[in-house]
């Protein structure tokens, strides 16, 4: 592994857990020069591995150049590359890692693989100057509320089936919505509820900490179907239901660790909705409120860069011949001493 020591300190990030390829330049001081993305998106039905790969290997020079280009950098000027190891889809991760071996070894700096989970936290702490928060992290791969104890970020809640998110996409593609780019499922779900003026009565499933959203999934599109209400109707009761659970959970996590913050992060994070319900249970517990900017809430490489930029600086780096990517890496895996360090 070529060791070169940082002279210029900027980090380039590698995203590719599913449907997102993204690439960024991120400085050491935590600047965030570039943040360059381009999602696959299915012509029907939900991401399809192998497709999503071959989409991410068709973009990523292009969008490696632009992550470049907009942070006036040159490749030559990276000291570190990171890139997100896990979890996520085997085939898209696959080819991101394959991309950061070879731009690490030909540029001859260390590499870094990070913990996507942990990408969206540190990127969330970062962008809000949250220092210790309980954190609810909703995306369309993961449903987490998590808080840092005793050298790792601990899981108090998570989904036992699908996330958060991917609840809300296929819902919205069952009942016939179109996503279009800058308007995803969740966003297109959020624009219709806001017009819903009837509650349909959902399952609501929390059991002890953990959440589960298929049955949820499965009642809506019921209800919709079975004209229980109009698309909005349905829309806004989903959305009520399961942010009632999220909430309810975080707030349970908050209560029990009586943690400064609440931080929100992850796609999800974009939701006016969930936004309102999280701020007010932080405002009764004393807590403060942090949202990560939308720019930097779905999958991207910034955060990748980012939390690699964290890691490294606490001595952590990943040998090319254990870059092998880990689908199932679980946030509570990761040690993480940069945080204690603080
Ligand atoms: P990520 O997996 O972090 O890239 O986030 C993507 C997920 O965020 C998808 O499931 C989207 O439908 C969801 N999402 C994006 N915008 C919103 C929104 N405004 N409300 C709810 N979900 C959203
Ligand atoms: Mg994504």
């Amino acid at each position: 592994m070529p060791k070169k020591k940082p002279s210029h300190s900027y980090c380039l990030g590698i995203e590719s857990t599913a449907d997102d390829f993204g690439a960024a330049v991120v400085s050491f001081d935590g600047k965030v020069l570039s943040n360059a993305n381009d999602a696959y998106l299915p012509k029907e039905g939900g991401i399809h591995p192998r497709e999503a790969a071959r989409h991410h290997a068709e973009v990523s020079e292009k969008v490696l150049a632009e992550a470049f280009e907009t942070a006036s950098v040159k490749p030559r000027e990276i000291s570190l590359v990171a890139f997100s190891q896990g979890p996520g889809l085997g085939p898209c991760l696959r080819t991101g890692a394959t991309a950061a071996r070879a731009l690490a070894s030909y540029l001859a700096v260390p590499l870094v693989g990070v913990n996507h989970c942990v990408g969206h936290i540190e990127i969330g702490k970062l962008a809000t100057g949250a220092v210790d928060p309980v954190t609810l992290y909703v995306s369309g791969g993961n449903t987490i509320v998590s808080a840092f104890e005793a050298g790792k970020y601990r899981i108090f809640g998570e989904t036992l089936d699908i996330a958060m998110g991917n609840c809300l996409d296929v819902f919205a593609r069952a009942v016939g919505l179109q996503q279009r780019k800058g308007a995803p499922f969740g966003a297109v779900v959020e624009e219709l509820a806001r017009k819903g003026k009837k509650f349909v009565s959902l399952p609501y499933t929390v059991k002890g900490m953990d959440l589960s959203f298929s049955g949820l999934h499965t009642a809506a599109v019921n209800a919709f179907e079975s004209n229980k209400g109009t698309v909005e109707d349905i829309c806004y009761s989903l959305q009520e239901v399961a942010f009632s659970m999220l909430t309810e959970v975080t707030e349970r996590a908050l209560a029990h660790t009586q943690k400064p913050e609440v931080l929100l992060t992850g796609g999800v994070a974009a939701n006016k909705k969930l936004q309102s319900m999280l701020k007010v249970v932080a405002d009764e517990h004393g807590a403060r409120f942090c949202v990560v900017p939308l720019k930097l809430a779905a999958d991207n490489g910034a955060m990748i860069a980012w939390a690699g930029i964290l890691a490294y600086n606490s001595g952590i780096s990943t040998p090319i011949e254990k870059s092998f990517v880990n689908v199932k890496w679980r946030l509570e895996e990761v040690y993480a001493p940069w945080v204690e360090a603080k």
